[in-house]
C-alpha cells in the first residue's frame, strides 16, 4: 500500500516534538523533517527550558491548560525514567517572587505543577523588595540534550531528516501533508507578518550552590540551575533581531541577578548566548489548504510559541496530530489512520 508523505519543517523544539508524534502514532505515514538547522545551533537549544507558561489573550483556556498539562506529564514520566539524563529533563523547585501582589494570584497552571502555594512572610525576607511569592517544582528541560534524544526516537520510528532551508512551500511538492514548525522562520514560509522577534539574551555561570531557581514575576530576571551550570537572564525586547551580544545586557543582567541571589558575586560565567523568541500575539495551531505547484496540499501550522515553547511543545504536538490526522482524513476518506 502506498504510504502517506509528511513533511514536518522545523527541527527546534515544536518540529522534532511533532515529528516525533506523527512518526510513531501513524504508521501508515512515511514522516520525513526538513530543517536548515539543527542542534545545538536552533533557539531551542539556548532556552533555558523551565516548563512555565503566560496566558494567550484569545486561545480558550482549557486548550492552554491541555498544552501544558500534556507537556508536563510527558516531560514528568521522562524525568522519573532512567533516560531522564540522557533527555536532559528534571525536576526544579524554586520560587517567583513580586514586587507587588499581581492581579491573579494563581496562575492556569497552578494545578498543573507539584506543590504550588504561596510563599510565607518568612521565605519571603529574603527578597526585601518583593512582597509576594510564589513556591512550586515544575521541570526543566535542556534541548542540548532533548532534542538529539528527540531526533534518535524519531528515526527509531522510521522519520528521515534531510538538513535544507526551504524558500517556498513549492519545494515541498513530493509530500502529501505538510507541518510547518518553521518558528520565525513562518514569516516568509507562510506569509506571516505578525510572526516577530523577542530578543533573549542570557549566560551560564558555574554556580553548584545554587539548587533552586528563582524568577522575577517581571519576567525579565531568573535564576535556573540546570544540569550543567545555572542559567541566569535575561531580557526580553520586542522586535530586535540582534544575534549579537550586547554587553550592556550582560552587565544588566549579572547587576539584576546578583541582587536576588547575592552569593552570585563569586560564580563564574561560562558562556554567554543570546535567541530570537518566535512570537506571535498567539501561537498559530490550525488547519490550512495551500496550493503547492499547482496542487492543493494541507497544512498545519504549529508555530509562534515566544518565551513558551519548550513547555508547550509536546502539547502542541498531541494537538498538531490530531489536525494531521483530520487533515488526512478529509483528503483520502478511506485511509484507515
Ligand atoms: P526554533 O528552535 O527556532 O526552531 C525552528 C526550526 O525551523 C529550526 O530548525 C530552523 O532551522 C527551521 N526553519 C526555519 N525556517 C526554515 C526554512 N525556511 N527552511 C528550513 N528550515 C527552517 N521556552 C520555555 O518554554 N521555557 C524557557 O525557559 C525558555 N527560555 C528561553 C530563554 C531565551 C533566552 C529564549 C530566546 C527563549 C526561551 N524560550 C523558553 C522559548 C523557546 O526557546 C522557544 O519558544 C522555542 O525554542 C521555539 O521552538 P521552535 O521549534 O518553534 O523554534
Amino acid at each position: 500500500m502506498k504510504r502517506v508523505k509528511v513533511v514536518v519543517v522545523g527541527a527546534g523544539v515544536v518540529g522534532f516534538s511533532a515529528a516525533v508524534c506523527v512518526a510513531e502514532s501513524l504508521p501508515s505515514c512515511s514522516v520525513t523533517l526538513v530543517a536548515e538547522k539543527f542542534s545545538p545551533d536552533t533557539t531551542s537549544d539556548g532556552a533555558a527550558g523551565i516548563l512555565f507558561a503566560a496566558q494567550f489573550p484569545d486561545i480558550p483556556l482549557q486548550r492552554q491548560k491541555r498544552w501544558f498539562k500534556d507537556s508536563f506529564d510527558h516531560l514528568l514520566s521522562i524525568a522519573h525514567s532512567a533516560e531522564a539524563p540522557r533527555a536532559g529533563v528534571m525536576l526544579s523547585s524554586g520560587c517567583q517572587i513580586f514586587k507587588d501582589v499581581p492581579a491573579v494570584r494563581r496562575p492556569f497552571w497552578g494545578d498543573l505543577v507539584i506543590g504550588f502555594r504561596e510563599m510565607s512572610e518568612r521565605e519571603l525576607r529574603r527578597f526585601p523588595e518583593h512582597t509576594f511569592g510564589q513556591a512550586f517544582t515544575t521541570l526543566k528541560c535542556e534541548c542540548v540534550s532533548y532534542l538529539p534524544w528527540l531526533h534518535s526516537r524519531f528515526l527509531r520510528a522510521g522519520g528521515t531528516v534531510e538538513q535544507r532551508r526551504v524558500s517556498s512551500l513549492d519545494e515541498l511538492a513530493g509530500f502529501d501533508l505538510i507541518v510547518n514548525c518553521s518558528g520565525l522562520g513562518s514569516k516568509t514560509l507562510a506569509n506571516d507578518t505578525s510572526v516577530h522577534s523577542v530578543r533573549g539574551q542570557v549566560l551560564k555561570v558555574h554556580a553548584p550552590w545554587i539548587q533552586h531557581f528563582t524568577r522575577d514575576g517581571d519576567g525579565k530576571t531568573y535564576i535556573y540551575p540546570g544540569i550543567d551550570g545555572a542559567t541566569i537572564g535575561g531580557t526580553r525586547q520586542e522586535h530586535d533581531w540582534r544575534l549579537e551580544l550586547d554587553e550592556e545586557d550582560t552587565a544588566g543582567i549579572l547587576e539584576r541577578c546578583k541582587k536576588l541571589e547575592p552569593s552570585l558575586e563569586n560564580a563564574k560565567v561560562v558562556s554567554k548566548w543570546v535567541g530570537l523568541r518566535p512570537s506571535r500575539k498567539n501561537p498559530r495551531l490550525e488547519k490550512d489548504m495551500v496550493r503547492v505547484k499547482g496542487r492543493k496540499v494541507p497544512v498545519v501550522h504549529n508555530y509562534g510559541h515566544g518565551g513558551w515553547g519548550v513547555t508547550l511543545a509536546w502539547g502542541c504536538a498531541v494537538d498538531a496530530l490530531g489536525l494531521v490526522r483530520e487533515s488526512l482524513q478529509e483528503i483520502s476518506p478511506q485511509a484507515k489512520l
